[in-house]
């Protein structure tokens, strides 16, 4: 059995020694299986590539490097790795050790038993207590809205079977959530949890703007719940004009004359009546954008070079 493990790596070079000398402790105690790294270098600009390169293959581990022709996001990172994997299974891991590869056997147990999908459920995070906040919120506003909902608290982290991975890598669409897309997918799925340890070396490559804009991308990719809030909030807004409408025509019959002055109330309806336009336009708006580069079928990411092991190529 092959299993290949996918990396994306963002100028993790303080990372890669101790996540290789895990891994090789980890694959060495299942001899029986083979191991393919596929690391991702999604556009590093340290010398993450170089110390890739230096990496010894051990007996049943060696790895592949696909660099990207620059910073793509670490999902279209995960799917280059997805694609370029040629394992039974493929298990996505980072590669600050946040997600323990102490878990692979546990991982590959539950795929022997037979399920397709193995993930971890994260119990313990070490992050921020905001992040860890948004998080959750994150999840739990986007399983009530969402098509299919996502297990909470469930990573990238986890094995996937080579056909489901095929499923996936073959779904055109660019808001690319793996999470998301394999929960759709189906078959025999299991999570296990584990408690989820800060980063060993750097600072998360996330900025809070590109964390919000994953979000956009995972709420308005995976539902249509917003464009049916506009037109709710549309809908609701027309009758609260009737309403307004009829009391002012009735009122004006029985106390012959308007029932008030009217400057406030129309200051208060346009500003009011303005934001909901604007509100239902952007929403709208999001989702004409999201077609747009859709159509465009520009490619998800750029392979620049592909690297293997001096004495893999001989
Ligand atoms: N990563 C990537 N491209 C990016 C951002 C991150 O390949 O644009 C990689 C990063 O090197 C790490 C993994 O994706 O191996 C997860 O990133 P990070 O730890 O920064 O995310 P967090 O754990 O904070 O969500
Ligand atoms: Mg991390």
């Amino acid at each position: 059995m092959l299993i290949s493990l996918v990396i994306p790596v963002l100028n993790e070079s303080d990372n890669v020694g101790i996540l290789w000398s895990r891994l090789r402790e980890v694959t060495a105690a299942i001899p029986d299986v083979e191991f393919e790294a596929v690391f991702v270098d999604d556009g590093s600009t340290d010398d993450t590539a170089e110390r890739i390169g230096h990496l010894a293959s051990t007996a049943n581990t060696h790895w592949l490097l696909v660099r990207l022709s620059r910073n793509f996001g670490h999902q279209a990172a995960i799917t280059a790795g997805m694609q370029h994997a040629t394992g039974d299974a493929i298990v996505f891991l980072d590669a600050d050790l946040q997600d323990p590869p102490e878990l692979i056997p546990i991982f590959i147990e539950k795929f022997r038993e037979g399920h397709d999908v193995v993930y971890g459920v994260r119990q313990n995070r070490k992050e921020p207590l905001w992040l860890r906040f948004c998080f959750a919120t994150f999840y739990r506003l986007f399983n009530s809205i969402a098509e299919r909902p996502i297990p909470l608290d469930a990573g990238d982290f986890g094995l996937m079977s080579k056909r489901v991975a095929k499923l996936i890598s073959e779904m055109p669409e660019r808001d690319r959530l793996i999470r998301g897309m394999r929960a759709w997918v189906g078959f025999r799925q299991v999570g296990i949890p584990y408690d989820r340890p800060g980063r060993y070396a750097g600072t998360t490559r996330y900025s809070v703007v590109r964390r919000v804009e994953g979000a956009l991308d995972g709420l308005f990719g995976y539902s249509k719940v917003p464009i049916r809030l506009s037109l709710l909030l549309g809908m609701c807004v027309c009758v609260v004009g009737a309403v307004y409408l009829l009391y002012s025509v009735i009122g004006t019959m029985i106390w012959r004359g308007t029932p008030e002055r009217g400057w406030t109330s129309l200051i208060v309806l346009a500003f009011m009546l303005g934001g909901a336009n604007l509100i239902a336009t952007s929403i709208v708006g999001e989702y004409v954008c999201r077609i747009y580069f859709q159509a465009k079928h520009r490619p998800l990411y750029i392979v620049a070079d592909v690297r293997r092991p001096p004495t893999a190529e001989s």
